[in-house]
């Protein structure tokens, strides 16, 4: 490989916004034979949306939310959010929480007014001990529309089933196709519901789906795939993305991202569209064939 192909490679990638951190990332790219993918943030805007908001006969809505939303001011999680900016837009007055926890991958608890409020995943909900069974179906028809189904407990008891839903980015669709084209077998990693995740793998024609994975858990997901043979490109943009970025064989970070991410990854993707990945692909690709 001459220093000049590498440096004339790296220099028309860095036109279309993929910087290559060191010239070996063209090769080990093209030597992947999984992409693997974040879901949030990274196959999807990472802004969600509250799309749906059911509580039990005998409870009030807008209380629930304004419970659930108060406690939520205190997470930085995209799903707090979304919950506290439906909320605002509903006028309803916020309260301060006291003994805000976040429990990464389960949810948050805390103490709203006289209230202990928790909200979270199922796997929460079962942890806590709250029968979730009323809303059970439901939550499962929401997941099963690609959206995330959490759960509210308002004093240990059931008090309400939200959902947000987080858009796929507009380049996703393509970019997911032209990596099929070039022969990948495509992979999402995420924390998010396994429903979820499968109704928004089958939506993009991905292959492989890892779901409910812990924070600390990606690099160990990564490494899943690697035992399986393959080795494995891996793209993210969270501050839990960056162990399974240093595990990949080689990873790929949103430019938008957080710093860890970028700090991390070998290639950097300057605009959060995805088409950079089989654009950097096709690119090291021909760069590599004349060298040889
Ligand atoms: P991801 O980054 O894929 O969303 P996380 O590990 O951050 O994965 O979150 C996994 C799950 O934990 C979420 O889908 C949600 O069910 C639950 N969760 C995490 N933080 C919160 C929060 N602030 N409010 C409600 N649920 C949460
Ligand atoms: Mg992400």
């Amino acid at each position: 490989a001459t220093p000049t192909s590498i440096m004339v490679g790296t220099g028309k990638a860095a036109e279309m916004g993929v910087l290559f951190r060191k010239g070996e990332a063209l090769q080990t790219l093209q030597e992947a034979q999984v992409i693997a993918l974040d879901k949030t943030g990274t196959l999807t805007k990472g802004k969600p949306e509250l799309t749906d908001l059911r509580v039990p006969g005998g409870f009030d809505e807008a209380e629930v939310l304004r419970l659930v939303a108060s406690l939520e001011q205190k997470s930085e999680h995209p799903i707090a959010r979304a919950v506290v900016k439906e909320a605002r837009a509903r006028g309803l007055e916020l309260l301060e929480p006291q003994d805000f926890e976040a429990l990464p991958g389960f949810g948050v608890s805390g103490q709203v007014g006289i209230y202990r409020v928790d909200v979270g995943a199922d796997r929460y909900m079962a942890q806590l001990g709250v029968d979730v069974s009323p809303f059970a179906a439901e939550a499962q028809r929401l997941a099963d529309e690609g959206k995330t189904p959490l759960y509210a407990a308002v004093g240990g008891k059931l008090a309400a089933v939200v959902a947000v839903s987080d858009p796929v980015k507009e380049g996703t669709p393509e970019a997911i196709a032209a990596l099929h084209r070039q022969g990948f077998k495509v992979a999402m990693i995420t924390g998010d519901n396994r429903r979820t995740a499968r109704s928004i793998a089958r939506q993009l024609g991905i292959d492989e789906v890892l779901a409910e994975v812990l924070p600390e858990g990606k690099a160990d997901a990564v490494k899943q795939l690697q035992g399986k043979g393959y080795r494995v490109a891996f793209v993210g943009d969270g501050i839990n993305d960056a162990p399974a970025l240093a595990q990949a064989d080689v990873g790929l970070a949103i430019g938008t991202g957080t710093d860890v991410a970028i700090e991390t990854a070998d290639v950097i993707l300057m605009s959060g569209d995805l088409r950079g990945v089989p654009n950097a692909i096709a690119l090291s690709r021909a760069t590599l064939k004349n060298i040889k």
